[in-house]
């Protein structure tokens, strides 16, 4: 069976998607640790990030940096955090997350509640500015 993600590439289950190129794909997560959150993936299904060939690490780190630019744009931050964490869902992802200090990085903190509005607004945002 396909992984949720695969799901969400192929447009079986809905997403807030930020954009894609040929081989990778963002949205953002759904429970987000800070409004931005964005998860990218690779189109590819494998398991674990660390587990990608060459090539597609590379390619999704490149396109993690290029989406990290444009959630730093869009989002008032410091920083864009990165974490690889990968035991909730078994496809390989990448979480950026808007940062301003390293508490914000916390994903034991209580999750930030979005309107569908609000969600779309900032995906599309986003996306925008890849
Ligand atoms: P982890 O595998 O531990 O890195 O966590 C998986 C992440 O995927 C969590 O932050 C979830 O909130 C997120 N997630 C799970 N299902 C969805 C979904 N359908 N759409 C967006 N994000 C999701």
């Amino acid at each position: 069976m396909a992984s949720i993600f695969s799901r969400i590439i192929s447009g079986e289950i809905p997403c807030y998607k930020v954009g894609e190129d040929e081989k990778n794909f963002a949205f953002l997560d759904i429970n987000p640790v800070a409004p931005g959150h964005v998860l990218v993936v690779p189109k590819k299904e494998v398991d674990y990030l660390f587990d990608l060939d060459t090539d597609d690490y590379v390619s999704l780190q490149l396109f993690a940096a290029k989406v990290a630019k444009a959630i730093a744009k869009v989002m008032p931050c410091k920083r864009v955090g990165e974490a690889v964490i990968g035991l909730d869902v078994p496809h390989a992802h990448i979480h950026l997350i808007p940062i301003n200090s390293e508490a914000d990085m916390n994903f034991f903190k209580e999750k930030k509640q979005l309107s569908e509005a609000e969600m779309q607004h900032i995906a599309d945002a986003i996306g925008a500015e890849l």
